[in-house]
């Protein structure tokens, strides 16, 4: 029989074999995101299509091309969310965070849409992992996320992703700096792309973002944003690297970084990474000081980022970095006959019960075929009950690496006591060859 109905172009399943990679990366991010103040926030997948167009810009690629949208039963416009921060600002908004105590440091994970062409590193949909910190006008702000993602990183065991960053103005500096990309860009009128023309008129900054090569040769001699600043621009920049330098955090200024999204001012950023190919922006971010007040909040600025899963995994394969394999089973237990396996079914609960990881049979095997089930998983002890060792209320139990067996009564004491046991023996083992690995 042939699988009638696949999976969608650019959509991946996420398989048990490497869930757990995602679950490590996703656990660490926010684990390590509670250390510096930020909780998560959970924001519906589809929105209001005007949030996006409002927030992202109805010149920006995602809002041209790549959003799914769809109307409804209800006749609403709908879209599926193509990034997180615009969900997240409305949602501030709405439910009154930014009158709470400030700044608002919040955190998320999120799968994310957009109609692109899918290729590597490139899907449709994808995922992502991020922040927003809302109320902080101050550098220290941009600095602190900055410092996360660099952390995070590092945590990770990752090497050869490299910061970069650069400043775009602010709405008072960028009338300048739009009439000189104007005018700059309006020589070459005749050689822009269709998209990029609609672009000179209403935002000529969104051309510096094209992807289609004529374009982009042209603005490789365009005017740079950061000779435009305003004094205000100019100081916080520099109190941004100022900061990085005293976090020791590496950085070169990239003058051509824009980013694909229009809420953006001041500070943008982006770790790139030397090992994925063509798409190596793992992370993109920057300040959005007009975002909240534009969705009718109070004036606030924002300064947050995104940092895609699929790229990072890609990043952590590429350098051969392991991510620790999940645990295995503590025990399987086989099973002769019904009572026995009325047994069984206890003492694997009894252990789960103790946060243990138990298995028994389930599929009425036989003990061979138990057996070869408790290899296949991997089990590190095993142990086979039949009417015998019910009524001595004892079992061997074999420890399934070494082949070695041992008595072990099923009182609950000593039974738990054994596992308890093993466990303080293999926690001490990994801790001596982490130890040995360091020296
Ligand atoms: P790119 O230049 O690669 O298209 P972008 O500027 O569109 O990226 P952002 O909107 O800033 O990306 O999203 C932040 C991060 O999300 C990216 O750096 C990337 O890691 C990830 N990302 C964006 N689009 C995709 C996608 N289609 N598939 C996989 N990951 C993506
Ligand atoms: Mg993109």
């Amino acid at each position: 029989m042939a699988l009638e109905i696949r999976s969608i172009k650019g959509t991946q399943d996420i398989l048990p074999s490497e869930s757990y990679q995602w679950q490590f990366v996703e656990r660490l991010f926010l684990d390590m995101a509670k250390n510096y103040g930020f909780s998560e926030i959970r924001v519906p997948v589809f929105e209001d299509k005007n949030l996006f167009i409002r927030s992202v810009g109805d010149t920006t690629d995602v809002v041209q091309k790549e959003m799914y949208t769809f109307t409804d039963q209800g006749g609403r416009e709908l879209a599926l969310r193509p990034e997180g921060t615009a969900g997240i600002n409305r949602a501030v908004i709405e439910n009154g965070i930014l009158n709470e105590a400030l700044p608002a440091k919040l955190c998320y994970n999120i799968s994310c849409f957009r109609a692109e062409k899918p290729q590597a590193g490139r899907y449709r949909q994808f995922h992502q992992l991020g922040m927003e910190l809302f109320g902080a006008h101050s550098p220290a702000a941009d600095a602190e996320v900055i410092a996360f993602v660099d952390e995070f990183f590092a945590v990770l065991g990752i090497q050869g992703i490299s910061l970069e960053i650069n400043s775009i103005g602010c709405p008072t500096c960028r009338k300048e700096y739009h009439k000189a990309l104007k005018e700059y860009f309006s020589q070459h009128k005749d050689e822009l792309c269709e998209t990029c023309l609609t672009r000179l008129e209403k935002n000529p900054l969104r051309i510096l973002d094209c992807k289609s090569p004529v374009c982009r040769e042209i603005a490789k001699d365009a005017p740079v944003g950061l000779d435009y600043l305003c004094d205000d621009c100019k100081t916080h920049f520099e109190g941004l690297k100022k900061r990085l330098d005293a976090l020791n955090i590496a950085y070169t200024v990239n003058p051509r970084i824009v980013r694909g999204l229009d809420y953006y001012t001041k500070t943008v950023f982006e770790f790139v990474s030397g090992d994925i190919g063509a798409q190596s922006t793992v992370c993109g971010g920057g300040r959005y000081d007009g975002l909240i007040r534009s969705l009718g909040g109070n004036d606030q600025p924002g300064i947050g980022y995104a940092m895609g899963i699929e790229r990072l995994l890609m990043t952590l394969k590429a350098q051969n970095i392991e991510i620790p394999k999940p645990p295995t089973c503590d025990l399987y237990i086989a099973s002769i006959g019904e009572d026995a396996s009325l047994r069984a079914m206890q003492l694997t609960a009894l252990l789960r019960g103790e946060g243990f990881f138990a298995e028994c049979d389930l599929m009425d095997r036989s003990v061979k075929a138990q057996m070869k089930y408790a290899n296949k998983i991997g089990a590190k002890f095993s142990m086979v009950l039949g009417d015998d060792e019910l009524k001595n209320n004892q079992a061997a139990v074999k420890n399934m690496e070494t082949g070695e067996s041992r008595p072990l009564s099923l009182e609950e004491e000593p039974f738990l006591r054994f596992f308890y046991d093993a466990q303080i023996e293999d926690l001490s083992d990994s801790v001596n060859e982490m130890l040995k690995s360091e020296e």
